[in-house]
């Protein structure tokens, strides 16, 4: 495994960090590659066995911070771990941090990160007297906190934040899908020794397609072909992971870990030197354009759905049917989900919570159509 510094932190963590969202655990919330507590456990002792030393989570990432707290009574030593707050106010910042210090059964965490701020008015309103930000100093005086971060889909925003001077670390989305980061926001954190973690670098799951349909290899390409299969990289998601690592701005990448074979591959990743090969990373990143903008990131912030309806797990089996052709496996998976699309009953509560603006209903009715038996 590979380390680096974190910023003005001077934290060493692997290149490769643990994303704590699929050990999330309350299947109401992401049934499908939602794990177990045993198997919750297995894997993040297996991505600390093999040197994933930055562990991610949230408090609002259901039983994550619980189920990584039961593995740090043993082993807190053997990481940096971070969390976040979602909630907005000072109050509700003291508690957070008590919270997450409880659930993650140790009496200091390395960073605490301010979640999702995405617009003006929530950085003034974190950063206001009686906002969260002054609840992490506090925190952080007190010795039970080490570093403040922040995290956000908008680069714009995340630029003003690291403008302010407050924040250690930035934690933003890039992946071959979504390069805005590395144009300006990547350069500034560089320029001020802000810490830089990547989030998304799948775009939430859909960057896992066989590497011959995210390409398009043809025929002519078969020596390049051979050569990936060869490679340290064989499947797209692991070379996805690769094209972030390769961002000199970047410290560490943190892919969800749901499975060993999850935690292995990406390790793999992470102790690769050589960068991503041009010719597949042009193809790679030509191939993501095409999947366009508009589909769903597996975040998450559009649930609770007022009917119960796993939305991203849906549009996960809506997008395997529609982009990739995978129809008799995404109807399969569809037909296990208690609570189909045709639940949906148009009341729009999902909408605003959406940060991509997806369309969220029109997607469910179409769904349901090309799902439904
Ligand atoms: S619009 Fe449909 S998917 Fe969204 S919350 Fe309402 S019922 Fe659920
Ligand atoms: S619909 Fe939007 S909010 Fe919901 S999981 Fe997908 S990207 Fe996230």
């Amino acid at each position: 495994m590979q380390y680096r510094i974190l910023g003005r932190t001077a934290l060493r963590v692997s290149v490769i960090g643990f994303g704590g969202i699929p050990i999330w655990g309350d299947t109401s919330v992401f049934q499908y590659g939602c794990v177990d507590e045993e198997t919750a456990a297995k894997v993040i002792n297996r991505a600390l066995d093999l040197g994933v030393n930055f562990i991610d989570t949230a408090r609002i990432y259901g039983q994550s911070e619980v189920r990584i707290g039961k593995v740090m009574r043993r082993r807190r030593k053997e990481c940096y771990l971070a969390t976040k707050v979602m909630r907005r106010g000072y109050r509700e910042g003291l508690e957070d941090v008590e919270k997450s210090l409880t659930n993650l059964q140790t009496d200091y965490i390395d960073l605490y990160q301010i979640h999702y701020v995405n617009d003006t008015d929530t950085l003034r309103r974190i950063m206001a007297r009686d906002g969260a930000l002054r609840a992490l100093k506090e925190k952080r005086k007190e010795g039970k906190i080490g570093f403040i971060g922040i995290t956000g889909h908008e680069p714009k925003l995340l630029m003003k934040a690291i403008k302010t001077g407050e924040f250690d670390t930035i934690q933003a989305v890039y992946n071959l899908n979504n390069l805005e980061a590395a144009r300006e926001l990547f350069p500034l954190a560089r320029r001020e020794n802000i810490g830089v973690i990547v989030m998304k670098p799948l775009a939430g799951a859909i960057l896992v397609p066989p590497l011959e349909m995210m390409t398009e290899l043809k025929e002519e390409d078969r020596t390049l072909i051979g050569e990936l299969k060869e490679s340290a990289f064989p499947t797209t998601a692991m070379a996805a992971i690769k094209f972030a690592m390769d961002n000199e701005a970047v410290s560490t990448v943190i892919p969800g870990m749901g499975s060993i074979t999850n935690v292995e591959e990406d390790v793999a990743v992470g102790r690769t030197t050589a960068p991503l090969p041009k010719p597949l990373k042009e193809k790679l990143i030509r191939g993501a354009k095409k999947l366009g903008t508009g589909y769903c990131r597996s975040c998450g912030y559009c649930l609770p759905c007022s009917q119960g309806i796993n939305i991203p797990d849906i549009f996960r089996f809506e997008g395997y049917y529609s982009r990739y052709g995978l129809k008799e496996w995404a109807r399969q998976q569809y037909a296990e989900l208690p609570v189909k699309a045709e639940s949906c009953v148009q009341c729009e509560d999902c909408l605003p919570r959406c940060p991509y603006n997806i369309p969220i209903m029109e997607k469910m009715k179409k769904a349901a159509k090309i799902l439904s038996p």
